[in-house]
């Protein structure tokens, strides 16, 4: 009888391990539906999952990771994962501020569903993590799901590792999960009998995926750059014309690749005698440049026009930036070259080969973009209401600020936007009034672009989803209720 049970706990153990190992979004879904078969979990029962799960998985070496997550979960904001019961939540995209915000919706209580339209994470390129997000991502057990996660000094992580270890937590809180799933549109609650009539659902690709039958009473949209989600007008910041390459390479993890130095952004910007000897000896100008070591050696820089043309990069000159940068318009051959060389001369010759890692698309994993315009939503939130059913909408990450890619900032001010939505979603379910919650959101909001490693507060361990944990000198009521009544968008406005 003892033996059993000593069997059944290596076997939990090994299949959780396996779930924990799995390095690819497929086999993290793969592993997490063997181990709850095998142990008679059911991951529908999202607010008992976490448990469960805990209670069937004890072996010891899992155990710093249930202390790691029950001291999170324990935050008072929570209230004991009831504090948002019984609001259904969905999210269109996986990508890390996705799953991040997924993370705290399930800590309060939400029956929450990830729409991501891919089944692949393969993004190389690499975010700076601020000292807050590392803490964070500590505090969710980051390093049992990558044990490379930020050891010594390094503060930056490839977006698909990120992307997984979030997707791995998420599922033990009991977050639904649907990949190859695209958001298309919101579909309005039809006008039938008020009391059981369907609520707001989504239109999805493909659309006989019964994640369309899915009613909810919040949407997020996390789906990146292009937000499919209407009532969100964008600005745009214009600056000057701005070029960025990103380029990563094949790192063997040899001692002579560990030698070389990182090109940390911030240091670079301020050294011009760099970019001058790089101009001279290669004819290569840029503005700055970042190198990472990550799984792969990161580089991103931002290009002067001038030399794309004299090294032959760009062919003709155009106006028009996206003609410009189009693709009948840029020599890939030439564009490896110049990535290289910069990549080259920036780690002083010392990377022994430089052989380009293969992208999404089989190709080397170079990539040229347009940074001239940056785009931000002007609000945070809005609030339909349709046949008696109320729909809270809001935008988190890339789909609410653009980064800059050279500075890193997209996960860091990403991850405030969530935990931003967080608290708003807390307030929606108690009740708070539409005008109240949507005034509170948009004020919260305008500290958002000013947010900088310096300003935020510096007591990490603090940290909620309650902004006056984060932002020093916050004032939640600066939007008042009156400014924010076009973002209430009920039937009688239609
Ligand atoms: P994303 O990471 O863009 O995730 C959005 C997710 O939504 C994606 O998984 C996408 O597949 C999914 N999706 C999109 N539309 C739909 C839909 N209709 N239905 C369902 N799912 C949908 N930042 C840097 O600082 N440095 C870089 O080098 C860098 N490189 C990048 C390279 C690429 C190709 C991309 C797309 C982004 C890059 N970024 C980079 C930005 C950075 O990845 C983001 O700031 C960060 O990942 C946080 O973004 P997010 O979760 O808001 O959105």
């Amino acid at each position: 009888m003892g033996e059993t049970e000593d069997e059944r706990t290596a076997q939990a153990s090994q299949l959780f391990e396996n779930f924990v190992q799995a390095s690819t979004c497929k086999g993290t879904l793969q592993a997490f539906s063997i181990l709850c078969r095998q142990l008679e979990l059911d991951p529908l029962d999202y607010s008992n999952f976490y448990s469960s799960l805990k209670a069937a998985v004890s072996s010891w070496k899992v155990k710093a990771l249930w202390t790691k997550l029950d001291k999170r979960a324990q935050q008072k904001v929570y209230n004991q994962n009831k504090a948002c019961k019984g609001t259904r939540c969905l999210i269109i995209g996986g990508g890390p501020c996705g799953l991040r915000t997924a993370i705290e919706l399930s800590l309060l209580g939400c029956k929450v569903v990830v729409i991501e339209k891919r089944d692949t994470f393969s993004r190389n390129n690499v975010l700076h993590l601020w000292p807050y997000t590392i803490h964070d991502l500590r505090g969710l057990g980051a390093k049992k799901f990558y044990g490379k996660f930020c050891a010594g000094s390094i503060d930056h992580i490839s977006i698909r590792q990120l992307q997984l270890m979030l997707l791995k937590v998420s599922l033990i809180l009991g977050v639904e999960i649907h990949v190859n799933v695209e958001f298309a549109k919101l579909v309005e609650p039809p006008e039938e009998q008020p009391d059981n009539s369907p609520g707001w659902r989504a239109e999805v690709r493909p659309s006989c995926h019964p994640v369309s039958d899915f009613e909810f009473d919040v949407v997020i949209g996390a789906d990146g750059r292009r937000n499919t989600l209407d009532g969100f007008r964008r600005k745009e910041f214009r600056g000057k014309l701005a070029i960025a390459i990103t380029a990563n390479f094949v790192n063997r993890n040899t001692t002579a690749e560990a030698k070389v130095e990182e090109i940390s952004g911030v240091a670079f910007i301020f050294n011009q005698k760099f970019f001058l000897d790089l101009k001279e000896e290669t004819g290569i100008d840029l503005e700055n440049i970042v190198y990472y070591k990550d799984n792969t050696h990161y580089f991103v820089m931002t290009a002067k026009k001038q030399s794309l043309l004299d090294k032959g990069v760009i062919l003709n000159d155009y106006i028009e930036t996206e003609r410009l940068l189009s693709a009948d318009n840029v020599n890939q051959e030439a564009l490896l070259s110049y990535a290289r060389e910069a990549a080259d001369f920036g780690t002083n010759y010392q990377l022994p080969s430089l052989d380009y890692a293969i992208n999404h698309y089989g190709q080397p994993d170079v990539a040229m973009f347009d940074f001239t315009s940056m785009y931000a939503s002007e609000n945070a939130a809005l609030i339909r209401e349709k046949h008696g059913h109320q729909l809270l909408v809001a935008l988190v990450g890339d789909s609410l600020l653009e980064p800059f890619w050279p500075m890193g900032t997209g996960c860091a001010r990403g991850f405030l936007a969530a935990f931003d939505a967080a608290w708003m979603v807390k307030g929606w379910a108690q009740g708070k009034s539409p005008l109240e919650i949507l005034a509170e959101r948009e004020s919260i909001y305008r500290l958002l672009p000013q947010t900088t490693t310096e300003n935020i507060s510096k007591n990490f361990e603090q940290y909620t989803i309650d902004p006056a944990t984060r932002y020093p000198n916050l004032n939640s009521s600066c939007v008042r209720p009156h400014q924010v009544r076009h973002l209430f968008i009920n039937g009688r406005q239609d």
